[in-house]
């Protein structure tokens, strides 16, 4: 019973003993923040391991776990401590990393970026990027046998794990591209190029962009109509020689239907109402005097009557 209650005791002090560690080290203890990023397979990620809340550490030790199933070290970038080693372990799946300064230094910001290629073959999903102990083979799993200050005292800082984000691979579900980009105009003579760039891949597409004319939104009559011969209009290049939209148009067929009827006076009449209607100017001028007008109306309705006028 003795025991018992000297256990019990033990295990009280030892909870609470536990619990003011955390409070009082969660409030002043720096945070490494390993960061979270994503990528498909065959790209090289970087992943940053960064400090802040710093009290001031003399030395670090840590390693930096990764999935060696998705994930291929490749080098580091230096962040603001000078004087360091980096050893990858690619076989266990980790790099090691130690620092030793010959002061406590309290700056805030990148440890190390580390560069990591996804392989080719990874499964998309989420891998973990952790810190673990470098010592942990000898002394266990605890952190803080890793940071320590110029009194040689233990820092332990609270860590957030990061991760690398497998995205399904463009051969898989097709590329993401952006807009059309031109990189060369088209011109009346030469073909244009333009592109596109899948944002997940950088994969660029290139297709050619056909001869292309600027054609006027105004017709030209290419040949007069008249009473006995059909006219000709199209639009032309504003820079060649080039026209489109070629076609024939009768004199008095104002609405363009092809034939000359009650419609086309309507057209005309409406038209010099300011009725806001299509007409094909080339074909209501049927007097030919280079105006749109009353007298034109009248010729076509006596036209359209079977006087023995003639439209010219
Ligand atoms: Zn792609
Ligand atoms: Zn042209």
């Amino acid at each position: 019973m003795k025991t018992l209650k000297r256990l019990i005791t033990v295990l009280l002090c030892a909870i609470i003993s536990i619990s003011f560690i955390i409070n009082v080290s969660a409030a002043t203890a720096p945070k490494i923040t390993v960061s979270s990023v994503e990528a498909i397979p065959g790209k090289t990620v970087k992943v940053d391991i960064a400090i802040s809340n710093n009290p001031g550490i003399m030395a670090m030790a840590f390693c930096i776990t990764y999935d060696t199933n998705a994930l291929t070290y490749k080098g580091y970038e230096r962040g603001y401590l000078t004087s360091y080693s980096v050893y990858p372990h690619e076989d266990e799946g980790h790099v090691s990393f130690v620092n030793i300064e010959n002061k406590d230094v309290a700056k805030n910001g990148i440890i190390i970026s580390v560069l990591f290629d996804v392989k080719s073959d990874a499964a998309p999903g989420n891998y973990a990027i952790a810190l673990a102990n470098s010592n942990r083979n000898k002394y266990g799993t605890k952190l803080h046998n890793s940071f320590s200050n110029s009194q040689q005292d233990f820092v332990v800082p609270v860590v957030t794990a990061g991760s690398v984000t497998v995205q399904e691979s463009c051969e898989s579900i097709g590329h993401s591209f952006g807009e059309w980009n031109i990189t060369k105009d088209a011109t009346c003579t030469e073909t244009g190029l333009k592109e596109h760039i899948c944002a997940r891949c950088d994969a660029v597409e290139e297709v050619e962009i056909p001869v292309t004319h600027d054609f006027e939104a105004e017709w030209t009559v290419d040949k007069d109509a008249t009473a006995t011969e059909d006219g000709i209009m199209s639009r032309h290049c504003t820079k060649c020689d080039a026209l489109t939209d070629q076609k024939t148009f009768k004199l008095g067929d104002i609405n363009g239907d092809d034939i000359i009827t009650g419609k086309d006076s309507v057209a005309v009449m409406q038209y010099i109402n300011g009725v806001n209607v299509d007409i094909n100017n080339y074909a209501a001028d049927v007097n030919d005097d280079g105006k749109i007008n009353n007298k034109d109306y009248v010729l076509l309705v006596r036209y359209l009557n079977g006087w023995n006028v003639e439209l010219k």
